[in-house]
């Protein structure tokens, strides 16, 4: 029989850090699952990057137990942990070329120089970068740099690979290139990547699994479709993907059995029938607009296709809330 705790890559038992008074991390459990691409998504502050530091070793828990693929993580260094951490700002050494830069552990581990240096010519064409070994980072885009970065990380063959905002410092075109080429990465190694992120959009396209985050807690587990057509409470419902949360009273206005309900903008629909309220803001953006429609005394944002029209504030429309739009939550 295998055992069960074996098959998480890391494992989080009432986990808690804490710096005097504030509880960065607060008794929080955690399966990642082998070959998972895994976000950690919150606000600033809410413990993520603790918890990423947690599994690379750099803080300590003063509570709990981490264990990587079954393996109990108290008392080990982060240099004997099977993890590699890419940072937001990737930490390259400048006066280094990129060569040396990727071949950079293997050489501390004493790997003669001909075999880490094939080695790190492998992971330059792994991240596209053939032919820049002699470039020093300061001659790189951002994107390149981050590539550098990732072949640095992974010539180490770690079986989880942590990345901290690892877009973060790009710009948005850029970003969403490389959203797809570390998805794309990350499956074609069947590495354990772990990412931190306050971007909810990133989280959703790119990850498989989501851990969202509040007040160093673990608030919501889940596929991205479930976390965001099934947000337990209205700090998730809010926080990813900026629903309608509609309290009790204001359920019952809309029909609906009273209760606290998510109502994503994209699921109502302005017609001829339903509602009638009148169009408050009016937000254009670019495919769609984003309009926030006074109901009587409620409130409710709605996501309008452009073709729709530009739908002036004062406008009369109406609201249609169709059956199953709203997902009733918890809290
Ligand atoms: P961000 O997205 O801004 O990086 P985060 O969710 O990653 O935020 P953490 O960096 O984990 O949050 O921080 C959680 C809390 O712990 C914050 O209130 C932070 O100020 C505090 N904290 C983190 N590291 C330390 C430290 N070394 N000393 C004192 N407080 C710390």
């Amino acid at each position: 029989m295998t055992d069960p705790a074996a098959l998480s890559a890391v494992r989080f038992r009432g986990v808690s850090r804490h710096f005097g008074a504030t509880r960065a991390v607060d008794g929080v459990d955690l399966d990642i699952a082998p070959g998972a691409f895994f976000a950690m998504l919150g606000p600033s502050g809410s413990g993520k990057t603790t918890c990423l530091r947690l599994i690379a070793g750099f803080e300590q828990p003063d509570a709990g137990s981490i264990e990587i693929f079954g393996a109990p993580m108290t008392g080990v260094p982060p240099y004997r942990r099977s993890v590699n951490t890419v940072f937001q700002d990737y930490a390259l050494f400048p006066h280094m070329t990129v060569g040396a830069n990727v071949a950079y552990g293997p050489m501390v581990r004493g790997v003669p120089r001909a075999e880490r240096e094939a080695r790190a010519r492998e992971l330059l064409a792994l991240v596209a970068l053939s032919g820049f070994e002699d470039r020093r980072p300061a001659q790189l885009s951002g994107g390149q740099r981050q590539r550098v970065a990732l072949a640095r990380a992974l010539i180490n063959e770690p079986k989880v690979l942590l990345l901290d905002e690892p877009l973060g410092a790009l710009d948005l075109k850029l970003r969403e290139q490389m959203q797809v080429e570390l998805k794309s990465l990350q499956r074609r190694l069947g590495i354990t990547f772990v990412f931190v992120t306050h971007d909810q959009s990133e989280a959703l396209s790119m990850a498989d699994r989501i851990a969202v985050f509040n007040e160093g807690r673990i608030v919501q587990v889940g596929a991205p479709d479930e976390v965001y057509e099934r947000p337990q409470t209205r700090f998730v419902a809010d926080f990813v993907g900026g629903s309608n949360v509609v309290e009790p009273d204001a359920a019952e206005r809309l029909g609906l059995p009273r209760g606290l309900y998510s109502l994503r903008p994209e699921k109502i629909r302005l017609g001829e029938i339903g509602f009638a309220g009148t169009v408050e803001t009016t937000l254009y953006q670019g495919a769609q607009r984003r309009v926030v429609v006074a109901v009587g005394s409620d409130r409710l944002a709605v996501v309008a296709p452009a073709e729709r029209g530009p739908l002036p504030v004062g406008s009369a429309v109406r609201l249609f809330v169709p059956p199953g739009a709203a997902h009733r939550m918890e809290g």
